[in-house]
């Protein structure tokens, strides 16, 4: 079967090439000295191919082709490896995101008593989880999100909105995976209560774009230009945004 080619923008250098029984590849010609072809799994699970743009896109699918025995055995290594990883969510030392830097989750001895013998805890260092609440841990560190989303939102908020003279209807928490921030045709704004993986120049840049979906209902020029008036550099940061991967966990959240 002819793969199907498709060109992501008109002036990418990037193609996305859809093989037979693979996941979306990303071949990335080069135009410099490269003589060698390179074939990459990423973390994420993403593949790229970068190769030497004369050899043409012909050849580099010819390439993905003769490889398709060994990239079907590493993506399912790679799949059950990421299985393995999510059944054994909340291991000692696990990376947990809070505002744009990663602390690690620690099982409290049961001496230390207190507050941290009942609760997930907090110290500014690390995450402690008292052993026998792990069962729980998933909804332990839910709604300790939700509130730490609603402590740094609620002031943020506040701040851009009177300088922005742009007052919402109301304020939601959400737990949407695909979107960090939306704005209702009825005004209310609601945040992801992933909100507080980020650093906050980021939940500063998040709030300003929906607080100018107040005004502007659209992406027009109107709108980024609003959105430049109160943050500096938030092409940068919408970038950054869009490349965002959490390292930590993607916790399997119920509807809620
Ligand atoms: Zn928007």
């Amino acid at each position: 079967m002819f793969p199907h080619l498709q060109k992501k923008r008109s002036t990418a250098r990037y193609i996305a090439l859809n093989l037979e029984g693979l996941p979306e590849i990303t071949l990335i010609p080069s135009r410099g000295r490269r003589k060698t072809i390179s074939l990459c799994i990423h973390d994420n699970g993403r593949i790229t191919l970068r190769f030497p743009a004369r050899l043409g896109i012909g050849r580099a699918t010819d390439f993905i082709r003769s490889k398709t025995k060994w990239l079907e055995k590493k993506l399912l290594a790679f799949r059950s490896n990421s299985q393995v990883q999510e059944t054994d969510d909340f291991y000692e030392g696990k990376p947990i995101p809070y505002l744009g830097r990663y602390f690690p989750l620690s099982w409290n001895l049961p001496q230390e008593g207190g507050a941290a013998g009942r609760q997930l805890v907090f110290t500014g260092e690390k995450f402690i989880l008292p052993a026998h609440l792990k069962g729980s841990a998933e909804e332990l560190f839910l709604s300790w999100y939700k509130k730490a989303a609603s402590d740094v939102l609620m002031p943020t908020v506040t701040h851009y909105s009177a300088l922005m003279h742009a007052v919402p209807k109301n304020i939601r928490i959400s737990s949407a995976r695909s979107r960090w921030g939306s704005c209702s045709a009825k005004d209310t704004l609601s945040f992801s209560w992933r909100i507080a993986f980020l650093p906050q120049d980021i939940i500063d840049y998040i709030v300003v774009h929906e607080l100018a979906h107040l005004t502007h209902k659209n992406h027009s020029r109107a709108f980024w230009d609003t959105v430049g008036n109160f943050i500096h550099g938030y092409r940068t940061k919408n970038k950054w945004l869009r490349n965002y991967r959490c390292r930590g966990p993607a916790w399997k959240i119920k509807k809620n």
